[in-house]
């Protein structure tokens, strides 16, 4: 059965290894995943005792409404509350965003590398896709502006920038915005957000006030550890949010997913401690990095991307037979390099011999 003319050039996700199936196939015991952002010190103790009391009345829709939820984050980041609309993680956002407003005949732009969703989900949607590449990392913001013609509907703006880690500034996302036609959407995925330590971040949530074609994206899956239960969501003004209420499903969120995120919301204790032991952490192996002179991206987010004198999939593979899970940048976009989430200290004490030992050997066989 033949699909849209699109999904003859277009494959699945291809996501990261699977711990299980590298446990089997090097027969390994433990394997340590620092390939897809997740948070290493797991999600709040304060979910965990909650899960059998959110589990009592699965047989019931959830709330399609997301009303305590709603409310809790509208509080907190003081927004009204429809201004706010959730999603199964911040990818399905990305998907509703992408039906509400593209169509063949419009173009969209992005970075290159960045986020692949949202290039798949506007793919699907007959949009053209307009790539500007990256400068050392970083988004070229004038070049994306350049690309603007009377077609685009969409510019997505990646900040801190998965897979590099660059934030765009707040001078730098002020100067874009002003520039940046007003029936022209910018989508700021903040993904990272809670990452972030430099105070050069815009305020993107205040900037809403400012600008009526501005949405900003975030999740529970990255440093609230929420992965694997699939909410983020999406903050913007009422006239767009109550368009993407009308393509979202209706129960688009799960009824565990929403009170998890809700408590998981409140225990800003767990957020702090895991963000900053993780930034601890990020620090430390930037320092072996500097010592052994590998380069990296300035990274605002739990990840480096570490470029290296060989193929990325070559320490990949190295790294896996390890029970090392990294990203190649292979499969992002940029071929000699790997991307690395930040994992526990004693973790990244161990890769940090295994890439430095692998470099070695590598550096006395070419100078053989
Ligand atoms: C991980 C990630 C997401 C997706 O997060 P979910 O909420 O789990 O769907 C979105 N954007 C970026 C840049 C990411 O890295």
């Amino acid at each position: 059965m033949q699909g849209k003319e699109i999904f003859r050039s277009m494959t699945p996700y291809k996501p990261g290894k699977q711990i299980e199936d590298v446990k089997k196939e090097y027969g390994l015991d433990r394997i340590v995943k620092l390939a897809s952002n997740e948070n290493p010190f797991g999600y709040s103790n304060e979910v965990k005792k909650a899960i059998p009391q959110l589990i009592q009345n699965l047989e019931i829709y959830p709330d399609g409404y997301t009303t305590e939820l709603r409310n809790g984050l509208a509080n907190k980041l003081g927004v009204k509350k429809d201004q706010l609309v959730f999603g199964c993680g911040s990818d399905e956002v990305v998907d509703i965003i992408c039906r509400t407003y593209l169509e063949p005949g419009l173009n969209t732009i992005m970075a290159t590398p960045t986020f692949p969703q949202y290039q798949h989900n506007a793919l699907i949607q007959g949009a053209k896709i307009k790539e500007v590449p990256l400068i050392d990392g970083y988004h070229d913001l004038n070049g994306m502006l350049d690309e603007i013609d009377k077609d685009t509907k969409i510019v997505w703006l990646c900040t801190p920038n998965n897979p590099t880690g660059c934030l765009i500034s707040n001078d730098k996302f002020e100067q874009f915005m002003k520039k940046c036609p007003s029936d022209v959407l910018v989508v700021i995925d903040e993904a990272y957000f809670e990452y972030i330590e430099t105070s050069d971040s815009p305020d993107t949530i205040q900037a809403l006030n400012d600008y009526p074609n501005l949405i900003v994206l975030r999740t529970f899956s990255k440093a609230y550890g929420l992965a694997g239960l699939r909410i983020g969501y999406g903050v913007a003004n009422e006239e767009i949010t109550s368009l993407l209420n009308i393509t979202r499903g209706p129960f688009n969120t799960t009824s565990v997913a929403q009170g998890s995120a809700l408590i998981a919301l409140k225990d800003e204790t767990f957020l702090q401690e895991s963000v900053s032991k993780n930034i601890e952490i990020k620090h430390r192996f930037i320092e072996f990095l500097d010592k052994i002179g590998l380069t990296y991206y300035d990274s605002q987010t739990n990840f480096v991307f570490v470029n290296l004198p060989i193929s990325g999939d070559e320490m990949f593979q190295h790294l896996l037979t390890k029970g090392f899970i990294v990203r190649s940048g292979e499969a992002l976009g940029h071929p000699n390099g790997v991307r690395i989430t930040i994992g526990h200290l004693q973790d990244m004490e161990e890769l940090q011999g295994l890439i430095a030992e692998y470099l070695a050997v590598h550096k006395e066989e070419n100078t053989n």
